[in-house]
């Protein structure tokens, strides 16, 4: 299969313009794939097929247990074609097959989380008075718009998705042009499994046509993003013209603090999850401040960093970028880094579309390498003379979506996880994720946040009710 279809009101469709435009992998040049050029037009018969669905009640009015149903059914398709899925996202993303083979089930048991979640939300009661009682009752926050960005567009979007059809809203999601195509199969997915037609739309096509389109279209009650900052940005601004609710999942530069009594073994397992897919992650720890002189520690990460190997392969440890744009992007950043006196421990820029994982040191604090997002595998090494330095290094910039630190003292590590300005911080460990537990960002890295129960109320508005029982008797 080459081409995929835009997906309204439970119909597979070109785009209005009759456009297409085609993907191919960043490594080999071969064909993944050929997508509808959707527009505005699209956009807007998304929004009100997904306005339509969602004032009829076809899904609104569910129960809880008939909305777990249709999501404990496509987590069960989910792994059941796991390979596909799996087939799908390295073609499309670059990433080598090898390192995801985690995807479909991991999927699925978010899916299978928010199902459960689906049963469960459930409002507060309280009397207000001896003759009120006041109750809040959670109800769904409407049509979403869920726009998510190419490094891992399954996992991203599902994040999303499973939450907002937990909620009972209704979607249109828009998926990053370079990868539409677990988005698309997903949709496939949802509609085979139950989901009635109109509830998750799908429109392809650009962000600044499609994307500019969903987030200003009046019928819109909610838009989940996930991308870079200055985008993020962007969505707000628009959004805010009619009130149009946001959460935004951006950004990071994230901190490794590794202080004298950790264990090599750990603080090296959590620096090399700076080089997954090729550093193109969001939350990956892409600064390693090391406390004392942390020769032990940078030794061993450099011997295990220069063993990585690179290439487009299935067995692969780090694949290409994800184009030619984004591959001279952090390219042009590496070599800026290396004129400004930067050292190079280990790696460097290879041509397009690679880049060896890279470890840098002797970079002074101000530079950009330092303070802005690479997403590529590059780590840049801080210098700290205690913790309360490494703390002030790690909190300094303007990001704030995850951090770690890793350390043989507990309290030590405890103290440092309450005065972190990040969303997540990880002890003696990297890049865990629960459907359990929230994911978000402090500061540029975002607003609101995804999995856990945190994750469904950002698709609910609470609805206060309010009854004086005693006056319909007297
Ligand atoms: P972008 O912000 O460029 O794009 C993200 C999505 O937004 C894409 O679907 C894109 O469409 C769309 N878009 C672009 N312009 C607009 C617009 N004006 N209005 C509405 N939508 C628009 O990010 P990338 O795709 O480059 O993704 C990488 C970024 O995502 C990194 O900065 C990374 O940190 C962040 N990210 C954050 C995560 C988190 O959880 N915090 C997780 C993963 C990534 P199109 O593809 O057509 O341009």
């Amino acid at each position: 299969m080459t081409s995929w279809p835009i997906i309204i009101d439970g119909v597979e469709v070109g785009a209005a313009s009759g456009g297409v435009y085609e993907r191919r992998h960043p490594a080999t040049g071969e064909l993944v794939g050929v997508f509808p050029d959707g527009g505005a037009e699209d956009a807007r018969r998304a929004v009100q097929a997904a306005r339509r669905a969602f004032d009829d009640g076809r899904w609104r009015d569910t129960t809880g247990a008939e909305r777990a149903g249709v999501l404990h059914r496509l987590a069960d398709r989910l792994r059941d074609r796991g390979d596909a899925y799996r087939t799908w996202e390295s073609r499309q993303v670059g990433i080598p097959a090898g390192q995801i083979g985690w995807l479909a089930s991991y999927c699925a048991d978010v899916v299978d989380f928010f199902a459960g979640a689906a049963r469960t939300h459930a409002g507060r009661s309280l009397w207000t008075s001896p003759s009120t009682l006041g109750f809040t009752v959670p109800e769904p926050v409407g049509v979403v718009v869920a726009i998510t960005p190419w490094n891992f567009p399954l996992v991203l979007t599902i994040w999303k998705v499973a939450a907002a059809l937990a909620a009972g809203c209704t979607l249109v999601v828009k998926p990053a042009s370079q990868t539409p195509i677990t988005v698309i199969e997903l949709a496939r997915d949802l509609l085979d499994c139950g989901l009635p037609p109109g509830v998750c739309n799908v429109v392809t096509g650009s962000g600044a046509v499609v994307g500019e389109a969903l987030v200003t279209d009046p019928d819109v009650d909610k838009v989940a993003f996930t991308g870079s900052t200055a985008t993020g940005a962007r969505v707000m601004a628009a959004a805010a013209r009619s009130i149009t609710r946001v959460s935004l999942e951006l950004g990071g530069k994230s901190p490794l603090i590794v202080l004298p009594d950790a264990s090599p073994t750990v603080a090296v397992d959590a620096a090399l999850e700076c080089f997954v897919n090729a550093g193109q992650q969001c939350n990956v720890p892409s600064r390693l401040i090391l406390v004392g002189d942390g020769h032990d520690v940078l030794d061993a990460l450099v011997g295990r960093v220069g063993r990585l190997r690179v290439g487009a392969d299935d067995d692969a440890d780090v694949g290409p970028l994800v184009d030619e744009g984004h591959h001279g992007r952090v390219v042009g950043l590496l070599r800026e880094a290396i004129d400004e006196g930067a050292r190079v421990l280990v790696g460097g820029p290879k041509p397009a579309p690679f880049v060896a994982p890279t470890v840098l040191d002797g970079v002074d604090e101000d530079r950009r390498i330092v303070r802005e997002e690479v997403f590529g595998p590059v780590l840049v090494v801080q210098r700290a003379k205690d913790l309360d330095h490494a703390i002030e290094l790690a909190n300094a910039g303007d990001y704030g979506l995850a951090a770690g630190i890793a350390t043989g003292d507990l309290d030590a590590a405890l103290v440092a996880a309450r005065r972190l300005r990040a969303g997540t911080v990880w002890i003696n460990t990297w890049n865990r994720t629960y459907p359990e537990l929230p994911t978000g960002g402090f500061g540029a890295s975002g607003l609101g946040r995804e999995l856990g129960l945190e994750g469904l109320d950002a698709y609910l508005e609470p609805k206060t009710v309010q009854v004086e029982p005693a006056r319909r008797a007297s």
